[in-house]
């Protein structure tokens, strides 16, 4: 008995995906993400009916209006990051969001992207960390175009097990005392092995190749 008239437009702005949303009544909704050369996509929302268990095998229907769950799907979505949290999803009052609307969440959504944005700079400002950089703060800085140095994903430095100094990731030799980091790399390259190397070494690669082929 879903009432057909029953729709409320969530709108969503942001290119980010979210999990789907679980509800009891509808069970699994996918907010829908605005594709490629558009601002906002629409997800509709319908009108549903809750139950109420009462015990003794009874049950109680309830009618919840498509608007009720638009708002608290609204809701969830942008309120968990701290104050003025927004993340680009709102109920239209229409079918379709009227430009005010769209101006009003992107100004809104613009707003908290850059309060994300100081937060980070102050961030970095005190511990020059990108650990302590959160993803939400790099996707607002990225949205807003904005460069900043804790953009760059932390690639930590590792330290060479022979001599202790810092090596950079996926390294074949290491820099300062010439050991072997990656025997595979460094063979690619020619490094390491080749003084190793003798004419019987040679022959047995060559009879392994061909073994192969
Ligand atoms: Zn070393």
């Amino acid at each position: 008995m879903k009432s057909q008239n029953d729709v409320a437009s969530l709108v969503n702005i942001s290119t980010q995906k979210w999990p789907p949303r679980q509800r009891t009544y509808f069970g699994s909704l996918e907010i829908a993400t605005p594709r490629e050369g558009e601002t906002y996509a629409i997800t509709q929302i319908h009108g549903c009916k809750g139950v109420i268990d009462l015990g003794d095998k009874r049950n109680m229907d309830y009618a919840i209006s498509a608007r009720e769950i638009a708002e608290d799907l609204a809701r969830e979505i942008n309120g968990d990051s701290g104050e003025g949290s927004f993340h680009g999803v709102f109920v239209a009052e229409g079918a379709v969001p009227t430009p005010v609307e769209l101006r009003t969440a992107r100004e809104k959504l613009e707003t908290f992207q850059r309060r994300l944005v100081e937060i980070a700079d102050l961030e970095w400002e005190r511990s020059h960390n990108p650990m302590f950089i959160t993803d939400l703060e790099r996707r607002a800085a990225r949205e807003l175009k904005l460069d900043k140095p804790w953009l760059y994903d932390p690639k930590p430095h590792a330290e060479c097990p022979a001599c202790g100094e810092k090596i950079k990731p996926g390294v074949a030799v290491c820099r300062t005392c010439g050991a072997i980091l990656d025997r595979e790399k460094a063979a690619k390259f020619g490094l390491g092995v080749v003084e190793q190397r003798t004419a019987s070494d040679d022959a047995q690669q060559q009879k392994t190749g061909s073994r192969k082929n």
